[in-house]
């Protein structure tokens, strides 16, 4: 049983690359087709690579992915998203934006208007707000400053009430979005912001999103406090969730401040896996 299970999410991230690099092959489609004993020596040859390279290609691609080292703005499973979806300069996974622009599409037809805030992040802008917490420099949802917090374990933990450890964020994956949004989750309790999170609740599953970071007694999860504003693409962010547990450990996530404490309070366990029980 686990076998085809591991079958099934190598198979889908291995044909989901494949048509990451397929914009790279477009211009090759114009030329001459190739003689039809050079097909028959090509394929033979595809095949030898095939059998000796995807694992180790994919899982070291993925592992680039799932940690953040990437330049999202270079790979090809990326796109900006157009200047009307968002506040400033965002990327986001090629399915994941052009879902995103139809649910935008949608929710206008009903008077909500979406726009995003954040998108992609790599490892090394989560470190930079990482650390700014980290250091005090800026300050925490409740005002409060991390700095005065001496206990390395204990500040940690404030932090990530709302915010990840760089190379554990799901915002690396480019599959999380978080909407614009005034004042937290309180802006989604009245007026206008309550009207938009009660339609994505009714509708945004119809285009793959979903809220990871739910209620967390209501849902009895660990991790983050609750994220009315932050959406997940679940057709993208299962499998890389699924591959997160078996490809990442503690010795992957360092480079930071803090970095030391990840293990003890299992950011792994507690974060990673601390979403919405309904997408396990
Ligand atoms: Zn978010």
């Amino acid at each position: 049983m686990k076998t085809t299970i591991l079958f099934f999410i190598f198979s889908g991230l291995f044909f989901f690359f494949q048509s990451c690099n397929d914009s790279n092959t477009v211009e090759n489609s114009t030329k001459k087709p190739p003689l039809k004993k050079n097909l028959v020596k090509g394929k033979k040859k595809k095949k030898e690579a095939k059998e000796n390279l995807p694992k180790i290609l994919i899982d070291s691609l993925l592992i680039n992915h799932l940690t953040g080292q990437c330049a999202y703005e270079k790979d090809t499973c990326f796109k900006l998203v157009p200047k009307h979806a968002t506040t400033r300069n965002i990327h986001l996974q090629k399915e994941t934006c052009d879902m995103f622009l139809k649910m935008k599409s949608a929710a206008e037809k009903d008077s909500v208007f979406l726009k995003i805030n954040s998108g992609a992040r790599n490892f090394n802008v989560q470190k930079y707000i990482w650390e700014n917490k980290w250091d005090g420099k800026k300050r925490l949802r409740d005002g409060s400053s991390a700095k005065k917090i001496k206990n390395p374990k204990e500040r940690s933990l404030k932090l990530l009430l709302y915010t990840a450890m760089p190379g554990t964020s799901r915002h690396h994956w480019g599959t999380e979005i978080d909407l614009y949004h005034v004042n937290g989750n309180k802006y989604y309790e009245k007026g206008k912001g309550l009207k938009e999170y009660e339609w994505l609740l009714k509708n945004a599953h119809k285009y793959g999103f979903h809220q990871v970071y739910s209620n967390k007694e209501k849902d009895n999860r660990t991790g983050y406090q609750e994220e009315k504003w932050h959406w997940s693409y679940m057709p993208i962010s299962n499998l890389y969730h699924k591959k997160y547990k078996q490809l990442i450990s503690y010795k992957d996530i360092s480079g930071f401040k803090g970095a030391s404490t990840a293990k003890e309070i299992k950011a792994i366990e507690n974060y990673v896996n601390g979403i919405n029980a309904d997408y396990p």
